[in-house]
């Protein structure tokens, strides 16, 4: 386990915790930079973990050199605004995504800024922190004001939520429809909740362990599957009068996941898959189960504008429960405990309160 060393600094007013090493976190003191033209620096309200953040902690992340700021999902008060500014101030209460597209390139052209290269070369970083500076092409495109009334801890939900939002546009669930979930971490049980604002009939989620299982159930899936039960199968086979899944939505980020979501979903069916796998995995399809059952298969990545849009309304409107999400809370000092308690599995999300 590693430690959560504070470095001793030069008495400077704000820590940042960096990510090393893998499993190397430390607490380092650090002076905000005055924002530049059209940047905005924040005092830090509510950082939440994200799987990411805990793939990165175990093993580094393919698009960030160590050693890192860490921490990407966020929300606070503005505390100065870089020349240009106009739509954000001072004392300002704001939620943004820490990615923004550059809107020009070739992608942004064709409606995809979720591939854009600015957005996935240059994300927010450093959200475990007392102070954070958003860049420009951020605040242009993907900060928002947050309602007042909007606790800090959902409104840092903006990018995870962004995420779901945009697989969900991808993969148009219908209200008549049963949707299948695959794995009932804070992914799975985000959509779960997108979904059932948005009025769909049936969610069911399939997961394992009965806690993660209980909390999905209270926060309002109409069933759960315990994967690990002999009857799992037969009891996703059985769903929509037998027919199975109108929709598979897979969010374990395993390939057994998605070989799952495969084989579960109906014929007609679609399938999205939203978990990132490990890097050098395959999935193989059965090419007569792809065409004859007319199977649709989608692998959504990131978020556009219109999603982080839509999914900051649905936080502001702040019907759909999201707040749940959040189980636990702990200060920054405390961020090693943080990391332990998600290789346990025993929180959803945990707000990282500096
Ligand atoms: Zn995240
Ligand atoms: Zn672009």
């Amino acid at each position: 386990m590693s430690e959560l060393e504070a470095v001793a600094g030069e008495g400077q007013q704000s820590r940042q915790a960096v990510l090393v090493e893998p499993r190397r976190l430390e607490l380092r003191d650090f002076t905000p930079p005055r924002p530049a033209d059209g940047e905005l620096l924040i005092e830090v309200r509510c950082a939440l973990s994200c799987g990411t953040d805990l793939k990165a902690f175990r093993r580094g992340h393919p698009l960030w050199k160590l050693p890192t700021p860490f921490g990407h999902e966020f929300s606070g008060v503005v505390v100065e605004a870089g020349a240009g500014v106009t739509a954000f101030k001072a004392g300002d209460e704001v939620m943004a995504a820490p990615t923004a597209p550059c809107g020009i390139c070739f992608y942004c052209q064709h409606g995809q800024e979720n591939l854009c290269a600015l957005a996935i070369d240059k994300m927010v970083l450093g959200a475990y922190a007392d102070m954070l500076l958003i860049p420009a092409h951020v605040v242009a495109r993907n900060t928002f004001i947050k309602p007042r009334e909007l606790p800090f801890e959902e409104a840092a939900l903006l990018e995870p939520l962004s995420c779901v939002i945009h697989a969900q546009e991808m993969a148009r669930p219908q209200q008549s429809e049963t949707v299948l979930i695959i794995g009932g971490g804070a992914f799975g049980l985000l959509h779960m909740l997108a979904l059932k604002t948005s009025g769909v009939r049936e969610v069911v989620v399939l997961g394992r362990g009965a806690e993660r299982l209980k909390w999905a159930a209270e926060m309002g899936a109409d069933a759960v599957i315990d994967a690990r039960s002999d009857d799992a199968i037969a009891a996703v086979a059985r769903l929509n009068s037998g027919f199975g899944p109108d929709l598979a939505i897979e969010c374990t980020g395993q390939v057994e996941g998605w070989q799952d979501a495969l084989a579960r979903v109906r014929r007609g069916g679609r399938v999205v898959f939203f978990g990132g796998c490990p890097a050098g995995t395959t999935l193989s399809v059965d090419t007569r189960r792809m065409h004859y059952d007319n199977l649709t298969l989608m692998a959504p990545f990131h978020f556009r504008p219109r999603d982080v849009r839509r999914a900051y309304e649905m936080l502001a409107a702040r019907s759909g429960g999201f707040g749940a999400i959040v189980n636990a809370r702990r200060s920054l000092d405390d961020l090693t405990e943080v990391f332990a308690m998600l290789e346990r599995g025993d929180v959803l999300k945990c707000a990282v309160i500096p």
